[in-house]
């Protein structure tokens, strides 16, 4: 059996030696009796992260190089390296060594064992900032609060997929790429396996606070349509305060010698339910906004090279560069 890794790299030239020679290592125990190729994905590095790939692939050619025309995202970055990849069950795995290399043989064990997906656990994340921590804390939650696929808790990109499952997540045409949203919602047997998530080898990290709430958000809207149900909520709540304050203001005017007065109870109701407006008109724009990236039909990413293919397949574009669902049950 072939075992693929995928690995997503954005200006990682400090770390990628250290990545590739760990990798190796583990890759070479694990599979006596396989064989395993690493794909890496250089998705627009700035540096000589390209550079750096391109020496390993002169070394190695269990090397495939799949370079992107410029910098698309970690997720699609990944989703690259899953169309490229061959492999009867693929590894995804950060570049940073945040995600053991070491722990690779124990996602194998679960895959023999039967399971289509195993995906890593964070147990502890050494090195990580305290905001950093208490943010990805709410983050889970909160999209699984609202999401109607449960997301396990507490897991990253970290995981192992068989063929069947790479299969499914290739004819997810979507663009905004949750990755583990997706592979919640494609099913099959999965499970999990604890591990330490260890602080960054090298480099900085490419997610800083406003990226992060991007992706925040790509996880809500692409996995829930709650956003756009709270707008009914808060029209139904609007609604009764104003028919009470309706009754209210009769009642007073009926059985008693006043009135009702005071427009600065008018003026804050009617600023408040603008505001509300604005905002519900905000969430379903940002809807809109999903479905004309959609409706574009752009392809998920560009390829601008690629090394460690030719000897196998004529390479046309990325939806020819790996068959689709080969035999499923390949021995494990
Ligand atoms: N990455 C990528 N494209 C990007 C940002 C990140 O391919 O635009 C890769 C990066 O090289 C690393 C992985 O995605 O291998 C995770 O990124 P990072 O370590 O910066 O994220 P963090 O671990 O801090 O969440
Ligand atoms: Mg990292």
């Amino acid at each position: 059996m072939l075992l693929s890794t995928v690995v997503p790299c954005y200006n990682e030239e400090d770390v990628l030696q250290e990545t590739h020679r760990r990798l190796t290592q583990v890759l070479e125990q694990a599979m006596v009796g396989g064989s395993f190729e690493i794909v890496y994905v250089d998705d627009g590095s700035t540096d000589g992260t390209a550079r750096v790939l391109g020496g390993l692939h002169e070394q190695d050619d269990r090397v495939r190089v799949v370079r992107l025309s410029r910098n698309f995202g970690h997720q699609l970055a990944a989703t690259a390296g899953l169309d490229h990849a061959s492999g009867d069950a693929v590894v995804l795995i950060d570049a940073d060594l945040q995600d053991p290399p070491e722990a690779i043989p124990l996602l194998l064990a679960k895959w023999r064992e039967g399971y289509d997906v195993v995906y890593g656990v964070r147990s502890d994340r050494a090195g990580e900032t305290r905001f950093k921590l208490w943010t990805a804390k709410v983050f889970y939650r909160l999209v699984n609060r609202l999401s109607e696929t449960p997301i396990p808790l507490d897991t990253g990109d970290f995981r192992l997929m068989d063929r069947k499952v790479v299969g499914a997540l290739r004819s997810m045409p979507e663009r905004d790429r949750f990755m583990r949203g997706m592979v919640s919602w494609v099913g099959f047997r999965q499970t999990a396996v604890p591990f330490r998530r260890a602080p960054r080898a090298a480099g900085e990290s490419k997610y800083p606070l406003f990226k992060m709430l991007r992706f925040a958000l790509d996880g809500v809207t692409s996995f829930s349509t709650v956003p756009l149900r709270l707008a009914t909520w808060v029209g139904f709540a609007a609604s009764a305060v104003a028919l009470l304050g309706i009754l209210y203001a009769l009642a007073v005017r009926l059985f008693t010698q006043s009135w009702v007065s005071g427009w600065a109870a008018l003026f804050v109701a009617v600023l408040f339910i603008g505001g509300v407006q604005l905002l519900a008109l905000g969430v379903i724009g940002e809807y809109i906004g999903r479905i004309y990236g959609e409706a574009k039909h752009r392809p998920l990413y560009l390829v601008a090279e690629r090394f460690g293919f030719s000897d196998r397949w004529p390479l046309h574009d990325a939806a020819d560069a790996a068959p689709c669902v080969r035999n499923p049950r390949a021995e494990r």
